[in-house]
């Protein structure tokens, strides 16, 4: 198992910290060569390419905004040229803000929903082509249980992983037979994202949760790992929830 993915691609936007490192980490053990995308912290992103070093992978680093399409087009030529075309990709950029909805205002609505929608649209729009033309591709989306259930005090970002699931079920429907699209809905993961949460909220949290626990980012790039491979080849269209049990509840 541990080289299943030798010779392939993988693109994974947000690379550099979270979801994205371990997913980066995780795809690079595999041995698929890693471009690992960032938009600001270059360190971040260089410390994630050391640690596919230490794990015998290799790659690089690319900065771009996932939401500025010349940016991303850019970066794919790029990452071509450098580590040859893509066979994965994996959309984990985004952020999230929470706020009460007297305090919401369309401009913080925009900036969730350019990062985390475009975001994730743009990248699949530059790759699925190169992907077709090949004949084969997985795309792994990282939503967020936030998708499945409202969520009052994270309305633009709960519309955005909402999206998110449309997204990955229509470009699965679209992109198939050569291509298959599936995204994982993550609960509270422990991450720069959610650092600054309550404790007391994240302690409620872990209560709910069938395994009593908060979810760390290696249990979601073990999931990335399994829809990117070949082993789920009858896999397309399926957001995969991850969340140690907690949205199962009414
Ligand atoms: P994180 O630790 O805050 O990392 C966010 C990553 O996204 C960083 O690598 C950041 O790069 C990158 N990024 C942000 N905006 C970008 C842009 N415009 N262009 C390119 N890169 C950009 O977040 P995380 O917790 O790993 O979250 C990763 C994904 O999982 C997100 O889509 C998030 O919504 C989803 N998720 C997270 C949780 C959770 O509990 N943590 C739960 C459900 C879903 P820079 O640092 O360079 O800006």
């Amino acid at each position: 198992m541990s080289m299943e993915l030798a010779n392939k691609v993988a693109l994974v936007t947000g690379g550099s910290r979270g979801i994205g490192r371990a997913a980066s980490i995780a795809l690079g053990q595999a041995g698929a060569k890693i471009a690992v995308n960032y938009m600001h912290d270059d360190a971040a992103a260089q410390a994630t390419l050391s640690k596919i070093e230490e794990v015998g992978g290799g790659g690089a680093i690319y900065q771009a905004d996932v939401a500025d399409e010349s940016a991303v087009q850019g970066m794919i030529k790029d990452i071509e040229q450098a580590l040859g075309p893509i066979d994965i990709l994996v959309t984990s950029a985004g952020i999230m803000s929470a706020q009460h909805h007297s305090k919401l205002t369309l401009e913080n609505y925009r900036e969730i929903m350019t990062t985390n929608v475009d975001g994730t649209f743009i990248p699949i729009m530059a790759v699925k082509d190169g992907m077709i033309a090949r004949g084969g591709g997985s795309i792994v989306c990282i939503a967020s249980v936030a998708g499945l259930r409202a969520r009052p005090t994270m309305i633009p970002y709960s519309i955005s992983k909402a999206a998110v699931i449309g997204l990955t079920r229509c470009f699965a429907a679209a992109l198939g037979p050569q291509v298959r699209v599936n995204g994982v809905a993550p609960g509270l993961i422990e991450t720069d994202m959610t650092k600054d949460m309550q404790s007391s909220a994240k302690e409620a949290m872990k209560e709910e949760a069938f395994l009593k626990r908060l979810g760390v980012p290696e249990d979601i790039s073990q999931a990335v790992l399994f829809l990117a491979s070949d082993r789920a080849s009858f896999v397309s269209g399926q957001t995969f929830v991850v969340d140690g049990g907690r949205v199962t509840i009414p």
